[in-house]
């Protein structure tokens, strides 16, 4: 069929999973920051990739900021969602989040591919991408098409498999 002109993608997950360092990633060359800054609270990032518009939001903040990320959810066409898999204790935070996202009338019922980075792979304690979807329940999710990929956003690995998948589902 014919190719969509333009994607609006939403980058999600708490804070210190690897949002930022997976960005820096997908952002082209002259686009890269050298210095990440850990993100706290509402931290809004946009920037656009060939046709695919990304606009990346922190969930961390008890949900002082929820409002304002809603905001994001009825436009996006796709959700990519960053877990620290070395983040036993908040595996379940992030599973909270989740859920709230999915069952959020902007995002149910509604074609949004979800592609997760089972990220930070390289840790000792990170637990598997089969693990993390068992954690995450990923299982029940059957109303959309998800991936899970490991990722490791300091050296890429991984995310080049999930950016493959991820673009065939939403371009
Ligand atoms: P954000 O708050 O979700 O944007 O997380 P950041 O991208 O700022 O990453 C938080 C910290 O984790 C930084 O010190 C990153 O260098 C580090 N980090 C991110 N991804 C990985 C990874 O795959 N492996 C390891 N070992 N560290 C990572």
């Amino acid at each position: 069929g014919l190719k969509k002109k333009e994607v609006k993608v939403l980058v999600v997950g708490l804070n210190n999973s690897g949002k930022s360092t997976i960005i820096n990633h997908l952002k082209s060359d002259d686009e890269k920051s050298t210095e990440i800054v850990p993100t706290i609270g509402l931290s809004v990032e946009k920037f656009k990739n060939q046709k695919v518009y990304f606009t990346a939001l922190d969930m961390s903040g008890q949900g002082r900021y929820r409002d304002l990320w809603e905001h994001y959810y009825k436009e996006c066409e796709g959700i990519i969602f960053v877990i620290d898999s070395s983040d036993r204790l908040r595996l379940a935070v992030a599973k909270e989040e989740l859920d709230m996202l999915i069952q959020h009338p902007d995002v149910a019922g509604r074609f949004v591919p979800l592609l997760f980075f089972a990220n930070k792979m390289d840790l000792r304690d990170a637990l598997s991408s089969v693990k993390v979807a068992a954690a995450l329940g990923l299982e029940k999710l059957q109303d959309k098409p998800w991936h899970i990929c490991s990722s490791n956003a300091v050296t890429g690995e991984g995310l080049q498999e999930g950016v493959h998948w991820f673009t065939q589902q939403v371009c």
